[in-house]
């Protein structure tokens, strides 16, 4: 690459030096030593010439102890007797001139496995012999765990909606038969309810796929006024339990006056989707109790008598898409993160008590409205 340097603007020039071999240099070192992707020299028979220091990070070796050695005898390969086989191969075909692209699987002195994406070019000299090999790689592990969440979220998602949709066609078709003979058709009660459940069945859904992306695109806003969470809840009460006919749902401790500055529907939706799980998650007639406190902050409860969650599982189940593989069945592993999410935009905490097959306990909390309560 050649530079005019007396052609650069003035400040570039400034910032340049004199010759154009030392700016390249310049330029490589820096490149080479602050990138977070591996660059690694091989000879043209694989030998490890020179390393960055991302590489060396990332398999914990000084540069002394690589050099000289085979690549595949590197840290990098040699504990996994599949990855050494296949770097072998690909530097076999690099020494040929052919440039490589793969992911191949890191796996670490104490067993860990981690996806890696790297190349192999092969430079040439003039005369078209391959002079020097420039592996090139990157951890992709959380790329590749954020994607996997992603591909199981859009199968579960196009599950989800097909069990509504399918009913509602059927349930429309049907009465579209009949319209053929009669002008007017007959919808018994029972198949509006049906088709009732499952529009709001459709709306919960698409609702908690907009509420999350909103999360991710930082729109997402809530509007904040006095509240009274004791008579909030009363209210939920109230609705819940016109359709709630599986568990007995009951009400203990509400204190008289917890005022909270809140967005009352966005804690009407917390507080739904904790006693959804919480009939979700546990056998018909078992009973589902909810309470609340005052204790420098307000406290709410939702307990249950149901499957309950192991304690390794307990932090991750507020996590996107998390759900914990259950024989019951789930939605989207959305709701307790958007529960959480809306919580901690009130400056409150959310969190769990739980024990594998005796039930679970989730609580929420809020600031007390300062000097009111
Ligand atoms: P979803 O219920 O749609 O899967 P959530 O985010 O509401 O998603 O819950 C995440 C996971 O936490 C669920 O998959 C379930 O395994 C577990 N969970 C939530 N609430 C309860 C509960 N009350 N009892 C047992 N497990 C629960």
């Amino acid at each position: 690459m050649k530079y005019d340097t007396k052609n650069q603007p003035s400040d570039t020039r400034y910032l340049l030096p004199a010759g154009p071999l030392q700016l390249d240099e310049q330029m490589f070192h820096a490149i080479f030593s602050t990138t977070y992707e591996f660059i690694i020299f091989l000879s043209p028979l694989g030998i490890l010439l020179k390393a960055n220091q991302a590489y060396l990070s990332f398999i914990q070796a000084k540069e002394s102890e690589v050099i000289g050695l085979p690549f595949w005898d590197t840290p990098f390969c040699k504990y996994s007797p599949h990855t050494q086989k296949k770097m072998k191969l690909f530097i076999k075909k690099a020494q040929k001139g052919q440039l490589v692209r793969a992911t191949v699987e890191y796996v670490s002195a104490d067993g860990k496995k981690r996806p890696i994406d790297f190349s192999i070019e092969p430079i040439k000299n003039d005369a078209g012999d391959v002079m020097l090999l420039v592996v090139e790689g990157r951890d992709i592990s959380k790329h590749k765990r954020l994607d996997d969440l992603r591909k199981e979220f859009l199968s579960a998602t196009a599950h989800e909606l097909k069990t509504p949709i399918t009913v509602l066609k059927l349930l429309i078709q049907a009465h579209l038969r009949k319209a053929k003979e009669a002008d007017t058709v007959v919808m018994k009660k029972h198949e509006l309810e049906l088709l009732d459940a499952q529009l709001n069945q459709l709306t919960q859904l698409i609702n908690d796929m907009v509420d999350s992306s909103r999360f991710e695109t930082g729109k997402f806003s809530l509007h904040f006024e006095i509240v009274d969470l004791t008579t909030l809840l009363k209210k939920i009460l109230k609705k819940i339990q016109v359709y709630e006919k599986n568990h007995k749902i009951v009400v203990k401790d509400l204190p008289k006056n917890l005022i909270v500055v809140a967005d009352p529907l966005r804690i009407e939706q917390v507080v739904l989707n904790l006693l959804s799980n919480a009939s979700k998650y546990s056998p018909e007639g078992t009973t589902i109790t909810i309470s609340a406190q005052s204790n420098h902050e307000a406290i709410v409860s939702v307990q249950d008598q149901g499957i309950g969650i192991e304690k390794s599982k307990q932090r991750l189940i507020f996590d996107r898409y998390y759900q914990v593989k259950t024989k019951t069945k789930t939605g989207f592993g959305l709701g307790l993160y958007i529960s959480k999410e809306i919580i901690r935009r009130h400056k409150g905490r959310i969190w769990v008590h739980s024990e594998k097959g005796k039930g679970s306990t989730f609580y929420f909390s809020l600031p007390l409205a300062n000097g009111i309560s």
